[in-house]
């Protein structure tokens, strides 16, 4: 229906017929099924539309808007007419205007609409214009929304803090602002570029691309981190995510992660330098624990030594003083408490010196290491053998009594009887032993080894290779050899010395050849005290030097009385000790005194014991050579006591031997003292030596050695030693002629 009044409306009445035949085949199906309002306007008004126009802008049926002025289909008269304004430059041309416009509805809502008109005859408005129409609305309104979602889009990938690339192929279609400042690019500048220029080289961007092209191909999201390069050829390193959008299209999404490696970077330097310090340190510390423990381990070692050199003799090994103090102190405690026995045994070798001193040191220090060996080999594992220094040892034997000590010292006496072989010689020599025993000789150690060396001195004294218990005469003779050292000291200022002389006679003849000067003491309180015995003493005090010195002058000068009183014959003897005889300036002295008092040397004789001749064999020799060369004589006394060898003898520059009084004293007792008696005159005649006999005392004994061809005799047949006054009737009564 619509179809045949609008072809009439625009064909006009007379050609409407067949026009509208025309038309009514031509578009009848299309204009009213038409999906899209139709309107013909003719001077401003509608003149006809379909039921869709009218449906469209509100009205119940086409005939309710046909008559409408146009401009009422519009929101105001102003957009009416800036449509006719815009409208007519391309309809009049004949062209199809096309727009966009809000239009009005019946009840005055708005709504969008497109609009496509144009004129029914080109070139002339008049005639009318044909419009379709369609409700874009909310098309418009979903553009605008899709709009300010787009534009939200965009200022949330410029804001973000990720740079937002998308890439179509390789080049970039669209990024964000954030990627362009990673890169260091102006707004804009990125676009279209290709994604090489981000990489620094080739290679890396062929191995990246490699390396994403199969992920995203498979669908996944590629991760990743690259090293990318900024504008200004910077290195900017970037974590990447990207995916696929289809048709070569694809999104990345980059981090600028370059400070956080670098913070990374630093934080992994700063934990490797502290792991290399730590590791260092680590290291120094082992190295210092190492140091310290070899310190340690060293001190350990020292301490061990220092330990051992303090308690130990480096020579033989065996225990020394401390360490024997030490045990002893258990031992005695153990003692009392088990009421146990306790024996200390002092061992001193015989004449060791003479070993030393003939075969040196070092024969002597092996001698010693193998007696050390023998004695350990001679005892218990709990006793103790100690050496104190020297040839002294000590025996500390726990649990020993008499018997026991007893049983020891055989032991020892049998260790040493085969002989030590000490490279090419053979010594043999015995020792003499002192025994202590606990609580009986000494309360605690020092007392115990004191009595057991008193009585070492002992056996000493009593002829050697023996062994002795100690003896509270020992200990009584010890207090003694105190007094008589403190006594002594003052024995030349208060004058209480003096010289006795014993004249040595002709054996054929009986006159006087000369006198022996015999010390004397005598004390206010102690009374006379023998030689025999303060010798010692002054020996081991030292006193022996200034009083041996006065005994040399007092002697002299009474030699010079004498001389003074025509014993121009007279030869005065004075006794040597060995501690005088060692003293160096002895040949010295002797020469001075001779030299100060004025008499020749040759009436001065010196007497040294057979023993202390020979113990040093080589400086006794030149100091005997130097004595000579005075004009001293030297004459060995105690013949027959000591070891003295015939080739020793025969070195020996002296000029007589004196024939020790034990064997004068026997003669008339046995024939074995005659024997040896004879041998020795025969012997100093062969030696071309003179011989004396001291201690005789009888008509008989004298008788004896006269027959025997012995030179002279001494002794109390013919005279006692007596004060110089006293004796000097009997050497000018004497005097030879
Ligand atoms: P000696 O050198 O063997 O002296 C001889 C000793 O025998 C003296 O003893 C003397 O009185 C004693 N005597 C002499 N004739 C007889 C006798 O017929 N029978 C007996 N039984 N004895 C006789 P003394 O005077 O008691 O001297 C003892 C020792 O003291 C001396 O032995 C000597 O070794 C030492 N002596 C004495 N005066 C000195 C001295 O001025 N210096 C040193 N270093 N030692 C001295
Ligand atoms: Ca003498
Ligand atoms: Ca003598």
């Amino acid at each position: 229906m619509f179809d045949a009044l609008l072809a009439q409306e625009l064909l006009g009445e007379d050609a409407a017929s067949a026009s509208l035949a025309r038309l009514l085949r031509e578009q009848q199906s299309l204009l009213s099924s038409a999906d899209i309002g139709v309107v013909f306007i003719r001077q401003r008004a509608v003149v006809r539309c379909n039921e869709r126009f009218a449906q469209l802008l509100g009205y119940a049926s086409a005939e309710d808007v046909q008559g409408l002025s146009s401009q009422a289909l519009h929101p105001s008269k102003e957009d009416f007419r800036s449509l006719g304004r815009e409208a007519y430059p391309t309809l009049s041309r004949g062209d199809t205007y096309r727009c966009e416009r809000r239009l009005r509805r019946r009840d005055g809502t708005m709504f969008w609409a497109s609009l496509t008109g144009k004129l029914i005859h080109p070139g002339n408005t008049a005639e009318g214009s044909i419009w379709t129409l369609d409700d874009i609305d909310a098309q418009v309104r979903m553009r605008s929304e899709l709009d300010a979602i787009q534009q939200e889009t965009q200022s949330l990938l410029d804001n973000a803090m990720v740079g937002i690339v998308f890439l179509q192929g390789q080049h970039v279609q669209r990024c964000n602002r954030h990627f362009e400042l990673m890169l260091g690019y102006a707004p804009g500048e990125l676009q279209g570029s290709h994604a090489r220029n981000w990489f620094c080289t080739d290679q890396e961007w062929q191995s990246e691309t490699a390396r994403s092209a199969l992920v995203l191909k498979a669908g996944h999201v590629f991760a990743g981190e690259s090293t990318l390069r900024s504008k200004d050829g910077g290195t900017v390193i970037c974590e990447v995510r990207a995916k696929a959008l289809g048709k070569g299209a694809s999104v990345w999404i980059l981090m600028d992660i370059t400070e956080r490696k670098r913070t990374q970077e630093a934080l992994r330097k700063a934990h490797q330098e502290l792991e290399n310090l730590v590791r260092d340190r680590t290291h120094a510390l082992q190295m210092a624990t190492k140091d310290l423990d070899r310190e340690i381990r060293g001190r350990k070692y020292d301490r061990e030594r220092i330990y051992w050199l303090a308690h130990y003799d480096s020579l033989t090994g065996l225990p020394n003083r401390t360490l024997l103090a030490q045990r002893s102190r258990q031992a005695i405690r153990s003692a009392q408490e088990s009421s146990a026995p306790l024996a200390v045994l002092f061992l001193d070798l015989d004449h060791f010196k003479h070993i030393n001193d003939s075969l040196g040191h070092r024969v002597g220090d092996s001698l010693l290491v193998l007696i050390a060996q023998r004695l350990l080999a001679t005892v218990r594992e709990y006793d103790t053998v100690a050496r104190l220094g020297g040839d002294e040892f000590v025996l500390l034997l726990p649990g020993a009594n008499a018997r026991g000590a007893e049983r020891v010292a055989g032991k020892v006496a049998q260790a040493f009887e085969r002989p030590f072989q000490v490279g090419p010689h053979e010594l043999t020599l015995a020792c003499s032993v002192g025994v202590a025993l606990y609580p009986h000789d000494g309360a605690d150690f020092e007392a115990l080894v004191q009595s057991a060396d008193m009585a070492m001195y002992g056996a000493k004294r009593e002829g050697r290779n023996t062994y002795r218990f100690f003896t509270s005469r020992m200990q009584a003779q010890s207090m003694r050899a105190l007094e008589l050292e403190n006594a002594l000291r003052r024995a030349l200022d208060r004058q209480q010395l003096s010289l006795h002389y014993q004249p040595q006679v002709d054996a054929v003849t009986g006159k006087v050849l000369g006198v022996e000067a015999l010390l004397r003491w005598h004390h206010p309180q102690l009374g006379e005290i023998s030689p025999a015995e303060f010798i010692p003493v002054a020996e081991s005090s030292g006193l022996i030097w200034p009083i041996g010195e006065w005994v040399l002058q007092t002697a002299a000068h009474q030699l010079k009385q004498w001389r003074n009183k025509g014993l121009l014959q007279l030869t005065m003897a004075v006794n040597l000790s060995a501690r005088q005889f060692h003293q160096p300036q002895l040949p010295e002295v002797v020469r001075r005194v001779l030299q100060h008092i004025d008499v020749p040397a040759e009436n001065f004789e010196l007497e040294l014991t057979e023993s202390m001749a020979m113990s040093d064999a080589h400086s006794a020799l030149a100091a005997l050579q130097q004595l000579r060369d005075l004009g001293v004589k030297i004459s060995i006394d105690d013949f027959g006591t000591g070891y003295s060898s015939l080739a020793q003898l025969k070195r020996f520059p002296s000029y007589k031997l004196k024939i020790d009084q034990s064997f004068v004293r026997d003669l008339d007792k046995g024939e074995a003292d005659k024997a040896m008696v004879n041998a020795m005159v025969r012997m100093a005649q062969a030696m071309g030596l003179r011989i004396t006999a001291e201690g005789v005392e009888t008509e008989a004994q004298l008788e004896f050695l006269r027959a025997l061809g012995c030179d002279e005799a001494q002794g109390y047949y013919f005279s006692r030693p007596k004060p110089a006054a006293e004796i000097e009737g009997f050497l000018l009564q004497r005097r030879p002629d």
